[in-house]
């Protein structure tokens, strides 16, 4: 049974585990004994599903996509629709989650890093929400690329933080809230906004976001009467795709693809594709796949999607790739530009710019499929935070 992983280190195989210096070993000890007690207990459980359903906007819907498979030679497409969800994108699951765990813990002060921004806007969100002080960690970079997704954090209430260092992009705002985190351990919880970082971070999250599974598995059941042939989301850390991957896992007759970051082309050295030339390693926190050179030194990412550029990917996901059972295909910046604009004309959704690396795999397989076939593509967020960069890239005048 894949789906009983981790063991109680956080190891998925090989994968991952606790590497993080001593001074917050005591605080993830702490994390994951309070989640364990969390998790079984209704009261929490209650409180969460109610968040989630009033607060966020779950169940979200799953809708099939009529022009985008007839267009795309008749395989039925689904929808899972998290870009409904308040806020944007899937996120919200996860920063709901972590700060009920906050609030047990009696940590009131909240620390995150974002990339996109959809991270940071869903802990600013849920921090207004109970009260917290908030701090939000965002490289330079990033804060450029999402102007928008800054100025919602700063008027719920937070304090955004700009990290110059490196590429002042995700890896360097990680670092920096694991910063504050040693210094302010008592008082703060870091809400980590994907299923990456030390153990109980890849479990816990993965947790939070199995809702888009479980309820994706009950639809199609109710819908179609039977189980999807396909399964496919966009992977920055993973934590959307382990979401709705998850529940299926022991369904021995659903395929499922993640879609990393392609950039300028796999061989341009340009890209975020972590399966694609990547190597084991160690990065903030956790073994897994990664993109480093023959010294170990981390390489610098590129995509035109924030979400999808950091330089490793979740550990579950490098096991599941490692047993064969998902694979892991790429999309390019055009390509995904070209996913955004196909999603945004055929169905009238306009997507982000990680989704549209997703519905750039579902552009390629989809006509080499059958009629009878089904596929779910995780709508992980919607593009409104992505208009000024596909804006630059796609219509001419600008
Ligand atoms: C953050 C984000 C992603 C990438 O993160 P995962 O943890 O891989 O899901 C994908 N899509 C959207 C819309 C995001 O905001």
């Amino acid at each position: 049974m894949i789906e009983t992983l981790p063991d109680a280190h956080g190891h998925f195989g090989v994968y991952g585990g606790m590497f993080v210096p001593e001074t917050l070993m005591t605080a993830l000890h702490e994390l994951a004994a309070e989640y364990e007690r969390a998790k079984g207990d209704p009261h929490f459980q209650n409180q969460l599903a109610q968040l989630l359903r009033d607060f966020a906007g779950r169940p979200t819907p799953l809708y099939f996509a009529e022009r985008l498979t007839k267009k795309l030679g008749g395989t039925k497409i689904y929808l899972k629709r998290e870009d409904l969800l308040h806020t944007g994108a899937h996120k919200i699951n996860n920063a709901l989650g972590q700060i009920l765990l906050a609030q047990r813990m009696g940590k009131h002060r909240i620390i995150a890093e974002t990339g996109a921004g959809q991270h940071g806007v869903a802990t600013a969100t849920v921090a207004a929400r109970f009260g917290c002080e908030c701090i939000i960690y965002m490289g330079a970079v990033d804060m450029e690329r999402q102007a928008l997704n800054v100025a919602r954090m700063q008027f719920l209430g937070a304090k955004v933080v700009t990290v110059s260092a490196g590429q002042a992009t995700l890896k360097e705002a990680i670092s920096e809230a694991m910063r504050d985190w040693v210094t302010n351990v008592r008082t703060t919880h870091y809400i980590l906004g994907s299923a990456l970082g030390s153990h109980p971070y890849p479990m816990m999250v993965r947790d939070f976001q199995r809702v888009i599974g479980e309820e994706t598995k009950a639809q199609i059941l109710e819908r179609e009467k039977r189980l999807p042939d396909l399964l496919v989301a966009c992977v920055g850390g993973g934590s959307n795709a382990i979401g709705l991957f998850h529940p299926f896992l022991n369904d021995a007759n659903v395929r499922m693809v993640g879609v990393e970051a392609g950039g300028e082309g796999i061989r341009s050295g340009k890209h975020a594709a972590r399966f694609q030339g990547g190597r084991l390693g160690v990065l903030q926190g956790t073994k897994t796949f990664l993109l480093a050179n023959e010294d170990g030194q981390i390489e610098l990412t590129h995509s035109v999607s924030a979400g999808l550029d950091y330089a490793a990917v979740g550990p579950e996901h490098s096991y599941l790739h490692e047993i064969g059972r998902v694979e892991y295909d790429f999309a390019t910046d055009n390509e995904a530009l070209a996913g955004f604009k196909l999603l945004s004309e055929t169905e009238g959704i306009i997507p982000a710019l990680e989704t549209a690396h997703a519905v750039a795999h579902i552009a390629k397989v989809a006509p080499k499929m059958s009629g009878d076939q089904i596929i779910v593509m995780n709508c992980s967020g919607r593009g409104d935070k992505d208009v000024a960069m596909a804006a630059r890239h796609l219509l001419s005048s600008s």
